[in-house]
């Protein structure tokens, strides 16, 4: 019997489908890679044993397979790049547990992200970290690509709040790693493993995730700028002063323009970059900070100051934020998103190279991020006809990353498209050690083949 019927027959044919319209959903993500990869099958489990059957027919025929969350990735991992069995995430949604007694959530990972935490907002409990896609991603695609966000600056990333995994290996055996207790030293640690490991090792099919109580008070400023570097400038000092906002957003010209409208009215339009900074904790506390934090946007000439006067008004600010990269598509350009990572102090060289490189070569980069971590993304704006020049782009992005101290992704990945300038950053010797460690998990080379190792 072929692998497919075999599929059909073990899981039931409702969640198997081989039909060409059904795979060529799948066959791309967010990156804007152009070339579309057709899974062979897509399978859709319901349980963690589902997945296992799936796991171990994949591993006796000895075929490709590749998770999926949302498809939400900017780096190319999810797409099934050598065909074979794509497996997808979208009818394992549901959040298991809520324990309010422990501060800890156990969900499946085909969760969306924004209703997790809208879910445990509701008993007076904070899941953090909140990728822009935070609206589609699932939580397994967060864990699997260790997904940060505007919060990262104060809360952390997703690995900061990882307890507790289910997870199926290649071969179909099912293990739980980690443990749900606020601390565990038994063993090695392989849920962090598994955190951005972009489904190379197996794959996720339960977690639980530490919880921390609510914010009292939450306050948004949007502050423009008529210079780029001055705003960045701003971003190290603040960090520098050991001021700790919860978000801390840089967002140049070019972004500003392509969301337009959706920029609230009173940003000057004279000004050359916005930072969007966050602040929250107790009323009292977050008024104080706030007062010392204008000292500094002063001090380097801020336009103007714009408080948010409410939840509504906040919410707008945040959905233009998170809508900047889909703002910059619409301008009819295609887009690829870079997002390198520098020690916070070397982001106005960083900012400085970015333009520098503008002008080298012609195209516009669009600049927008989570400045606060040191994470700007580069966003090259081109036509079909100059990925070459893209690629070249690239390249020198990632070669400004590591001269200054930092490193070539900080969120997406390597997926496929960061493989080529992995080396930059690590020298044969790590890459292969880490080669070996995916050998353990996957001895046949089927788990999301083609990704995150060149
Ligand atoms: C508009 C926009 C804004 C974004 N903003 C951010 C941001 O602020 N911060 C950030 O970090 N990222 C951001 N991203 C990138 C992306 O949303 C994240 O990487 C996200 O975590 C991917 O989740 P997903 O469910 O879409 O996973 P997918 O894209 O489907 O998959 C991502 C990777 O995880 C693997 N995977 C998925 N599910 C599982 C599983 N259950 N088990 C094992 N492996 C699995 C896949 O194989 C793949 O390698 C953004 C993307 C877009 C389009």
């Amino acid at each position: 019997m072929n692998y497919i019927d075999k599929l059909k027959l073990e899981l039931g044919e409702s969640k198997v489908s081989d039909a060409e319209e059904h795979r060529a959903a799948f066959a791309r993500d967010e990156s804007g890679i152009p070339e579309l990869y057709l899974p062979d099958v897509v399978v859709h489990p319901e349980s963690t044993e589902d997945v296992s059957k799936v796991a171990k027919i994949a591993y006796d025929y000895g075929i490709p397979i590749t998770p999926r969350g949302a498809g939400t990735s900017l780096s190319g991992g999810p797409l099934a790049v050598n065909g074979g069995i794509l497996v997808v995430f979208d009818r394992m949604t549901s959040i298991k547990d809520i324990d309010t007694e422990n501060l800890v959530v156990t969900t499946e990972p085909g969760v969306i992200t924004q209703t997790l935490q809208k879910e445990v907002e509701k008993v007076g409990m904070f899941y953090p970290p909140d990728p822009a896609s935070l609206d589609q991603c699932t939580i397994g695609g967060n864990v699997a690509t260790d997904a940060g966000g505007p919060r990262a600056l104060k809360y952390g990333v997703t690995k900061h709040y990882l307890l507790e995994l289910e997870v199926v290996l290649p071969n179909g055996e099912v293990m739980r790693v980690g443990k749900k207790t606020k601390k565990w030293v038994a063993g090695y640690d392989l849920p962090m493993l598994f955190s951005q490991s972009e489904g190379t090792l197996g794959f996720i099919t339960e977690i639980s995730l530490r919880l921390i109580p609510l914010p009292e008070y939450v306050q948004t400023f949007l502050v423009p700028f008529d210079d780029e570097v001055a705003a960045s400038k701003v971003v190290s000092e603040i960090i520098a002063r050991k001021f700790l906002p919860r978000a801390l957003e840089f967002i140049d010209k070019s972004s500003i323009d392509a969301a337009g409208d959706e920029m609230p009215p009173n940003i000057p339009s004279d000004a050359r970059a916005i930072l969007l900074v966050e602040l929250d904790g107790r009323e009292d506390a977050v008024m104080v900070e706030a007062e010392q934090i204008a000292e500094i946007f002063e001090k380097h000439n801020a336009m103007d100051i714009i408080a948010s006067m409410d939840d509504k008004d906040r919410e707008k600010i945040w959905t233009a934020r998170r809508d900047l990269l889909h703002a910059l598509e619409a301008t009819g350009k295609k887009v690829r998103i870079e997002d390198i990572t520098v020690p916070r102090s070397r982001i106005p060289e960083a900012v400085e190279a970015v333009y520098r490189i503008q002008d080298e070569v012609g195209l516009t980069l669009a600049v927008f991020g989570h400045a606060g971590d040191g994470n700007i993304h580069v966003n090259i704006l081109h036509d079909e006809d100059q990925i070459e020049l893209v690629d070249k782009v690239v390249h020198r992005l990632c070669e400004v990353a590591v001269e200054l101290d930092g490193t070539i992704t900080g969120e997406h990945g390597i997926g496929i498209l960061k493989k080529p300038h992995l080396h930059l950053e690590q020298p044969q010797p790590l890459i292969d050690l880490q080669k070996n460690i995916k050998n353990v998990f996957d001895p046949k080379g089927i788990m999301n083949p083609g990704k995150k190792l060149p």
